[in-house]
């Protein structure tokens, strides 16, 4: 599968120079040239590398950062910021904001490729994992689905993302607070038993094909675990 990298970049002919040198390196582009809509194309797309610019209309490429690096889906993407501020104050200003490199303009294409292609490699491996299981229940972070055993099961987006988060580090468990941030971020105000809700919803359906192995800690929040759920309470 060839990587993808986002270019968030309002200059158009900036924007198609580097389109068509990175398409004929081989990786697929994704071009936005909005800023407002820039964090709703990287959530669509979840590119390998992010390549952003700094001064664009309406929000700041460094606002769109923060609010990346806020998201648990898209949190571990590599950002490499385009500015044509060389000084130090905003380099360091763009890399404390979670930047994973930067670039100065003008800047010569190899080497920006050459960053990209470390960035890359430098990603973790939960992003280059193309599925998560756990027992007989397989998460495809491609197609978006789940399945248990043969069985599709379906679920809504925020179930979804619960699972995902379980699944990611099995055994360990999440507060409900630690849930809320990550699922829903920090901005939205959400009850604690909302948690409660969709945990029950994401029971309800993964549930219905084996045994279950979602563990309500008590006081605490919940794991996926197979141990015997001892201190577990059903809902
Ligand atoms: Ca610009």
């Amino acid at each position: 599968m060839a990587h993808s990298v986002m270019i968030i970049e309002d200059e158009e002919a900036l924007a198609l120079l580097l389109k068509y040198n990175l398409e004929k390196e081989g990786f697929e582009v994704i071009w936005e040239a909005r800023g407002n809509k820039a964090l709703a194309e990287v959530e669509k797309h979840c590119p390998s590398v992010v390549l952003l610019d700094w001064m664009l209309p309406e929000i700041s490429g460094i606002d769109i950062l923060r609010l990346i690096r806020s998201k648990p889906d898209i949190k571990n993407i590599p950002v490499i910021m385009l500015t044509a501020k060389g000084e130090e104050e905003d380099k360091i200003k763009g890399l404390s904001s979670g930047a994973d490199d930067y670039v100065t303009k003008p800047f010569s294409i190899p080497e920006l490729i050459a960053r990209i292609k470390t960035n890359i490699r430098r990603t973790p491996d939960i992003m280059a994992k193309k599925e998560l299981i756990f027992e007989d229940i397989r998460m495809d972070l491609v197609e978006k689905k789940v399945f248990r055993g043969n069985n599709y099961i379906h679920l809504g987006p925020t179930e979804f993302r619960l699972l995902r988060m379980l699944l990611e580090h099995p055994g360990k468990v999440f507060s409900r607070e630690n849930l809320l941030r990550s699922v829903w971020g920090d901005n939205i105000y959400v009850e604690s038993r909302t948690v409660d809700v969709h945990i029950r919803r994401l029971r309800k359906s993964l549930n219905e094909f084996g045994p279950d192995y979602i563990r309500t800690v008590r006081a605490t929040g919940y794991s996926i675990d197979n141990s015997i759920p001892d201190d577990s309470v059903e809902e």
